[in-house]
């Protein structure tokens, strides 16, 4: 549940960061809604705008989710040489079914959100993302994802796996099983990529997950940037494939659609990896 630090503060608190907070003064409350599955709050806040929390943690701000939905968008969709049919855990405000359908390639987008509330009030308060969700490449499914995966075998040329942090509902979205099950949702030269929290903020959370994707995929990495409405001030994502590098773009962007970006571009695609010499000594030991 969302707690409020200072009166007229919404500040977020989470157990992966203990003793730490951000906070955002609210410049007008627009939605709270007590869903099936979790708190859903929609407010102003001061130099971020709209923005979406669940269950206390912020999962967009108007500012700069840009910045999350580009990264997460199309550095997958420029490692793979031509994603036709995508599958997408979570991500139930639209903002990055938006971004993939940018791609004239991508022919059909399956979304798995487990909660239509927030379809619902995403639709209502955040029509730039969530308007995408009625376009006739995507079809939306109103279930787990942990269990959703299981249906689909060697379906999907990228599966994204846009889960909040890994507690409550979205715990299920951080483990073995579940990743190895994207795994085997993927075409043989598929990609994974999954919201994978900051190697800055929650080291141990990152480092986990970054072990999950070395030991299932022969490719793999984690590529991270800076976006000022989470904790912390950096997110990043992992990403695998047994087919390819992922970590350099295997096409560019062309003509008018150069003009759609704000963030993406080949250089951000290949310097979101490159990452300082504390963090790659972790894994030095595993490639001896
Ligand atoms: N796009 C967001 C952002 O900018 O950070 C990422 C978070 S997105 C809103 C997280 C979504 O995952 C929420 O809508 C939540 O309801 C959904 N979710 C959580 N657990 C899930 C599960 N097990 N299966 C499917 N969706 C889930």
């Amino acid at each position: 549940m969302s707690t409020v630090f200072k009166e007229g503060y919404f500040t977020e608190t989470c157990p992966l960061w203990p003793g730490r907070a951000l906070s955002v003064r609210i410049l007008q409350t627009v939605a709270t809604v007590e869903t099936d599955y979790q708190l859903l709050e929609i407010f102003k806040g001061e130099g971020f705008g709209l923005m979406l929390a669940l269950d206390g943690e912020i999962q967009l701000a108007e500012s700069d989710e840009f910045i999350y939905h580009e990264m997460f968008a199309h550095v997958p969709c420029f490692a793979h040489p031509e994603p036709e049919n995508v599958l997408v855990i979570g991500g139930g405000d639209g903002a990055l079914a938006r971004e993939l359908l940018k791609h004239p390639c991508i022919e059909h987008i399956d979304l798995c959100e487990i909660d239509e509330e927030v379809v619902n009030q995403c639709s209502r308060y955040f029509p730039w993302t969530a308007k995408a969700l009625n376009d006739p490449r995507v079809n939306v499914y109103f279930q787990d994802g942990a269990k959703f995966i299981r249906s689909c075998p060697g379906m999907y040329d990228i599966v994204f796996v846009d889960g909040p942090d890994p507690v409550g509902p979205g715990e299920a979205l951080f483990s073995d099983r579940f990743l190895a099950d994207c795994k085997r949702a993927l075409k043989p030269d598929g990609i994974l990529v999954a919201q994978s929290e900051s190697y800055l903020l929650h080291p141990t959370v990152t480092e986990a997950q970054c072990r999950r994707f070395r030991n299932l995929f022969a490719y793999s990495g984690y590529y991270t940037f800076s976006i000022p409405s989470y904790p912390g001030g950096s997110l990043g994502f992992c990403i695998g494939c047994d087919d390819h590098r992922v970590d350099v773009p295997y096409r560019r962007p062309i003509g008018t659609f150069t003009k759609r970006l704000k963030m993406y571009s080949m250089a951000v695609h290949k310097a979101s990896f490159v990452l300082p010499p504390f963090w790659r000594n972790k894994f030095e030991a595993d490639e001896e």
